[in-house]
């Protein structure tokens, strides 16, 4: 993956509308709104989908009030359609990632195997009708997606979480998913790295060994999919 001859892809996002976590899980009192985003890698060899959307369920929909949009609907937001889809990916398997699974047919989607065993084994985990049908293309660590494109396991939120990285002209994206919550949570374990890495007095606070991997790609964006804000050197 050098640098000359990277093809043009371009990272598009793409809007799954929002859902509002209550009081209960957010520590501060009060409830709060958090968009659900996944994004569209255009890549001159077939369009990658990058998370699919909330899943519906009763209980869900009454704990968490979702505002959906579905994966059709989000892609055309964009002016993209379903079957421009060559391949898909799912940072994880919660019913906010791949709630549009069911509408991609026979499409590949990219997981982490362990990702996939937690899933179908854990109670709860999410919702089975969203990933039974699945055509899924299980991976083990770092794997190879499209020329200039693959996956690498950031996990914390869940075992089995990864990301998308894409290699540009003009630098590397990440499609971060849900490895942090928010922007800003990255931003604080880079700032850590950034200080371990400098032999700054300790103490320090850890960070995710993983944070290392990404920033020596010098990442120009990541992108995350519960927040709008981009992290940027
Ligand atoms: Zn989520």
């Amino acid at each position: 993956m050098q640098n000359g001859g990277v093809p043009d892809v371009t990272v598009r996002r793409l809007d799954f509308g929002y859902f509002v976590r209550p009081a209960t899980e957010t520590g501060t009192g009060n409830p709060r709104v958090e968009p659900c985003l996944g994004y569209l890698v255009v890549h001159p060899q077939g369009a990658i989908l990058f998370d699919t959307g909330m899943g519906s369920h009763p209980e869900v929909d009454a704990h968490y009030r979702p505002r959906r949009v579905e994966v059709r609907e989000a892609l055309a937001a964009i002016g993209a359609n379903i079957s421009d889809i060559g391949l898909a990916v799912n940072c994880h398997l919660h019913f906010d990632h791949c709630g549009g699974n069911p509408a991609l047919g026979q499409t590949p989607v990219f997981v982490q195997r362990s990702e996939l065993e937690t899933a179908r084994e854990s109670k709860d985990y999410t919702l089975p009708e969203l990933i039974e049908g699945t055509h899924f293309e299980l991976v083990t660590g770092e794997a190879d997606v499209l020329p200039g494109v693959w996956l690498m396991p950031t996990p914390g939120h869940t075992e089995g979480h990864q990301s998308l990285i894409v290699r540009r002209p003009d630098g590397v994206v990440i499609v971060a998913g849900q490895s942090h919550d928010t922007a800003t949570q990255y931003a604080s374990d880079q700032l850590a790295w950034q200080a371990h890495r400098d032999g700054h007095d300790q103490p320090l606070p850890n960070f995710p060994h993983w944070i290392d991997s990404l920033q020596r790609m010098d990442p120009r964006l990541v992108y995350f999919a519960h927040d709008h804000s981009v992290w940027t050197p």
